[in-house]
């Protein structure tokens, strides 16, 4: 039978998706959709600045090794406003919180206040610029207390529970946006051409059991018991207690690790250590743990400090730390039933208490 191919089933964009979410909603207006919408094109505008790589700096700017760290900070600087600049305008949002800026960013005058705070990293990984490894956006909504008006950073500090929506977008060799409405976690690729984000991973989920695992091993020697003990196991391979041998990854990007874990599985450790007792973990909780979280929860995995699920956590501030490892359900179960049994005291595995690779010596 031969096919007419315009008769098979339609490519469906971002906002035919976010609009069908919405129908589903009870009591649901349009001024979320608006607002989803809104984000998206502040990642289509970050995702053509970034593709620009050094270009995007100044006619001429490719120069010096110091004119790359500049290009960094510039771009982390425009991806903000872009950020801000996009969102304000529309009516649905009554602040925003950016890892850019101290404070929160009331909705100035001209602009109608909304119901919905907009939390984002502009730019996750940025760091990786230099060297043209992936990057991307994170962002998180959450909604706004009745009757404030004005919100100030108290009203954010809100556990990630209590999430409307949370995404990322990763401008890597494709640009890809990565959504949780609360029902699953969903994957729409940017076609260049049409200027649309298209639904081509519905419905992700990770794998719960995996042999890849990330984590920064320069830090060996400030991880915590529980972390070492997993680390060392996963490193004995086929002759240790897992009895199978592990591959690892470290993409030192969060949102690229994220991709990976959606799409393949595996376990990622941003663990807090022994440096500083007062900033434990590297990772923001409020725009980069929290978001991440939620997706992985929505896609099956689970996302913990390595003692209490992430997104139970009460934040303190806009600009808290905190452990975080997250991917494969079973993987991060084990290292949370390792953090209850060891982290008291050094764990005493015979066979790796001396020998870990990744272990000082005594
Ligand atoms: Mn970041
Ligand atoms: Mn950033």
């Amino acid at each position: 039978m031969i096919r007419d191919p315009d008769m098979s089933p339609r490519e469906k964009t971002l906002t035919e998706f976010i609009i069908e979410e919405q129908r589903k909603a009870q009591g649901a207006t349009g001024g979320f959709t608006a607002l989803l919408n809104d984000i998206c094109l502040a990642c289509k505008r970050i995702s053509y600045l970034v593709g620009k790589g050094v270009l995007a700096d100044s006619p001429g700017g490719a120069g010096s090794g110091n004119a790359q760290g500049g290009t960094q900070t510039k771009l982390n600087l425009r991806a903000n406003g872009i950020f801000l600049r996009t969102n304000e305008w529309g009516g649905h949002l009554a602040a925003m919180v950016s890892e850019e800026l101290e404070q929160p960013y009331g909705i100035p005058s001209p602009y109608p206040r909304g119901r919905y705070l907009l939390v984002f990293d502009p730019l996750d990984g940025s760091s990786n610029l230099d060297v043209n490894v992936s990057v991307g956006s994170i962002f998180s909504v959450l909604r706004c207390v009745d009757g404030v008006d004005e919100p100030t950073a108290a009203d954010f500090l809100q556990p990630g529970a209590q999430q409307v929506c949370a995404g990322y977008a990763i401008y890597g060799a494709s640009t890809m946006l990565v959504l949780t409405l609360g029902r699953g976690v969903h994957g729409f690729t940017l076609d260049r051409e049409i200027g649309e984000f298209i639904l081509t991973h519905a419905s992700l989920r990770i794998p719960d059991d995996t042999s890849e695992f990330a984590i920064n091993a320069s830090n060996a020697r400030f991880w915590e018991p529980a972390v070492r003990r997993y680390v060392d196991e996963c490193l004995a391979g086929k002759t240790g207690p897992r009895d199978k041998d592990f591959n690892m990854r470290w993409i030192a990007s969060l949102v690229a690790e994220t991709h990976r874990i959606l799409l393949r599985g595996g376990v990622v450790m941003y663990p807090r250590d022994s440096r500083n007792p007062a900033s434990p973990g590297r990772l923001r909780l409020l725009y980069e743990v929290n978001p991440i979280g939620f997706i992985i929860e929505q896609a099956g995995g689970r996302a913990s400090t390595g003692f209490t699920p992430v997104l139970a956590v009460k934040p303190d501030h806009l600009h808290q730390r905190i452990g975080f490892m997250f991917g494969s359900r079973r993987e991060v179960e084990r290292l949370e039933q390792y953090h209850r049994d060891s982290n008291q005291r050094e764990y005493d595995a015979p066979l790796f208490g001396v020998r870990g690779l990744f272990r000082e010596p005594a």
